[in-house]
């Protein structure tokens, strides 16, 4: 069926879909390998790191919800990205990254450019200037991440990618902190989609996993090749799960949400915190174009504390209902220090270039009730005005 909504998609993909039980909710299968009906005759699948049936199902979903031609899901998000660039790019050839993008990605193409499998520029994409010049050098591929992490910036898909493709380069997208429910960058021009399904797609904190999704069915079979030779696929086990934990993705995205928009209401009014960062702020920088090319403003924020690092160090120690922990996207609330968690890696030079100061904190505004996670933010903030 064409045209469905993300929710329906997300809770529909493989029901039903057992002949032998009818079983309604799509077995596991857990075996590493299948027989050959005959000799010769190659069954749909032989052997699991080429293919299984679970994580079939999940690809279907997850390439039906992002409007591409095939998916391959893989064992992690970084490897979904280490798949990509590895699949792309020879020695002589250069990506475009953002100065401000995940850590784990920075430290990825970092380390792979200093052995001299490819070479990458980290770029301010919103610097219009450095843009054009980046561009200007021919870049094989550009990675978007919009919103990024920590900082929550937005660039214009539909721009960077006619920038790209006039210069021959692909463009993807790491569209982890919306989701398909609020961003489907396949629709503005990008040329793939990469996910950490470990986040809001499996939505539930117990699985790590990633997606990489492409537009050209030709890129997709590139890549399942390349998945499947350098063993970056995902697990059976991991598939049943997370393809269980999409099935609620279109309920959660919008409690998650309604609860930041309430909390982003409370943090304005408390005089520990500066800066806010979140698109649907008017004063954002990103704002407009968020309100173009997103259906939701997501629920990821950050903002600078406004008291000393003691202050901050102790606010976060008072903190009940936001668990001091990396990740994002689950139905459990997190607050995280990046400079000194989830961005450590990028050392402080990087940190400071991508404009991620000690001050800042990021949240993942869980499910929990919004007033239970506004009370608890201010006794902390109230504790740590007390006490110092
Ligand atoms: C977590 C994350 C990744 C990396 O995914 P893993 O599943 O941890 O390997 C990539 N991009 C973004 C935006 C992330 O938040």
């Amino acid at each position: 069926m064409t045209n469905r909504k993300p929710a329906t998609v997300a809770v529909r993909t493989g029901i039903e879909s057992d002949t032998q039980y009818h079983a309604v909710v799509p077995p596991i299968y857990l075996s590493t390998n299948y027989g050959f009906p005959a000799f010769g005759e190659v069954p749909k699948y032989d052997y699991t790191r080429s293919g299984n049936p679970n994580r079939g199902l999940l690809e279907q979903a997850l390439s039906e919800l992002e409007c591409g031609a095939d998916a391959v899901v893989t064992n992690c998000g970084t490897s979904a990205l280490n798949l990509w660039v590895s699949a792309f790019l020879t020695p002589q050839d250069l990506i475009i990254a953002p100065h401000d993008c995940y850590g784990g990605t920075y430290r990825l193409f970092n380390t792979r450019a200093k052995k001299g499998d490819f070479k990458v520029l980290f770029v301010d994409q919103s610097d219009e200037q450095a843009l054009a010049e980046a561009m200007a050098q021919h870049p094989k591929l550009v990675l978007l991440e919009t919103p990024s992490n920590p900082l929550v910036r937005v660039v214009d898909i539909e721009k960077i990618c006619q920038q790209a493709h006039a210069v021959g380069a692909l463009v993807a997208v790491d569209n982890t902190f919306l989701t398909p429910v609020y961003q489907k960058p396949l629709t503005l021009g990008a040329d793939f989609v990469v996910h950490s399904t470990t986040k809001y797609l499996n939505g539930h904190s117990d699985v790590i996993g990633g997606v990489i999704i492409s537009k050209a069915a030709q890129h997709a079979e590139e890549l399942k090749w390349w998945g499947n030779c350098i063993g970056a696929t995902g697990t059976p086990f991991d598939s049943y799960m997370t393809l269980r934990g999409l099935r609620t993705l279109g309920a959660r995205m919008r409690v998650h949400e309604e609860s930041s928009q309430l909390i982003l209401n409370y943090l304005q009014s408390q005089s520990l915190v500066k800066v806010i960062y979140h698109p649907s702020l008017p004063e954002h920088p990103g704002h407009e174009i968020a309100k173009k090319q997103q259906v939701g403003f997501g629920s990821m924020l950050s903002f600078e504390f406004a008291g000393s690092f003691e202050q901050l160090k102790y606010f976060v120690g008072k903190l009940d209902l936001f668990s001091l922990a990396e990740s994002l996207g689950g139905v459990e609330s997190l607050v995280c220090h990046p400079a000194s968690m989830t961005h450590r890696a990028m050392g402080e030079e990087a940190l400071a270039e991508a404009g991620v100061s000690q001050q800042l904190l990021r949240l993942s505004v869980g499910l929990e009730d919004a007033s239970d996670l506004i009370a608890d933010l201010d006794q902390a903030f109230n504790k740590a005005k007390e006490a110092f």
